[in-house]
């Protein structure tokens, strides 16, 4: 049976530059998937001009429905997966006039939420030897550097569960709803706080991994750095292909050289 890899969000950015790069190196299918079918297609194609050959599906990871289909398709199709990369993202610009709360939904719902959603789908079917790779940010250490001591602590506690995670994150919303979240210890920050949710989230999943029957399934997340993309309104000089490095080595890590730890620039850094 085939390997396979899946790739979410990635129709453009650092997610398609992993895509590119795992098509080079990967040893079976990799998925591109895209919310918006025409862009992965667009995007697909794009790279079959180049002579490289990904597959394509649908996959909006914060529809129930979306995912579930991929699920099935790859259960149908392949029995499981071997590596997940969750990349899909988004964050307001900084000029955004959007109201703080409704940012703290959104942001939270794709970035935390949306990867939470989509790794329950996933992660029972990796096969061993499955690498998983959370595409998060040190904007997030940066948030929780914001946070109050009491707040630090509790995302800082290896031994947090998830269902404490949750709590604290559907907080973080209800308070920003109100402006009253950073009187309540979190940052000002409605992406800083998604993916502080993030990197707490992979910590969880690497622990949960540890228990796991299945060997050597390694967990662990990555800043990319701030790169030219359209999140970031393409004013870094560091590409998109710079930021996917990690994100493709953290792919291929060897059995026991890391789990539940955040990198950058192919390095374990704090959080
Ligand atoms: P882009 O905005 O270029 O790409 C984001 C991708 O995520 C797009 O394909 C987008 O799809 C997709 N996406 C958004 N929401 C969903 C959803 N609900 N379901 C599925 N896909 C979705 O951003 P980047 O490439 O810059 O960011 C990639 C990742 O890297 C993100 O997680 C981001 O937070 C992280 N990151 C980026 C940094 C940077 O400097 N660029 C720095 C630190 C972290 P669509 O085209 O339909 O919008």
């Amino acid at each position: 049976m085939s390997r396979v890899a899946v790739v979410t969000g990635s129709n453009k950015g650092i997610g398609f530059e992993i895509v590119r790069g795992l098509c080079k190196q990967f040893d079976g299918i990799v998925y591109l998937t895209a919310r918006n079918e025409k862009l992965g297609q667009e995007a697909v194609q794009k790279l079959k001009s180049e002579g490289l050959n990904p597959s394509f599906h649908q996959l909006d990871i914060t529809n129930e429905q979306s995912f579930q289909a991929l699920k099935q398709h790859l259960q149908d199709k392949h029995g499981g997966l071997d590596v997940l990369v969750n990349n899909a993202g988004f964050a307001y610009s900084g000029a955004d006039k959007t109201p703080f709360g409704i940012q703290a939904v959104d942001s939270l719902g794709i970035n935390f939420f949306g990867t939470m959603a989509i790794s329950k789908a996933l992660l029972p079917m990796v096969r061993p030897h499955g690498r998983v790779v959370n595409v998060s940010s040190r904007i997030g250490t940066m948030s929780l550097k914001k946070c109050s001591a009491k707040l630090q602590a509790r995302f800082r506690d290896r031994g947090i569960q998830e269902e404490e995670l949750v709590t604290l994150m559907n907080k973080f919303i209800e308070t920003a709803k109100n402006g009253k979240h950073v009187e309540n210890g979190f940052s000002d920050s409605a992406y800083g706080m998604s993916k502080v949710g993030m990197t707490v989230l992979t910590f969880i999943q690497a622990r949960e991994m540890e228990k796991d029957p299945r060997e050597d399934i390694l967990v662990n997340c990555l800043c990319p750095g701030w790169c030219n993309t359209d999140m970031t309104g393409n004013r870094f000089e560091r590409t998109a292909a710079d930021g996917a490095d990690t994100a493709i080595f953290l792919a291929f890590i060897k059995p026991k050289e890391s789990q539940g730890q955040m990198f950058y620039e192919r390095k374990p850094i704090e959080f």
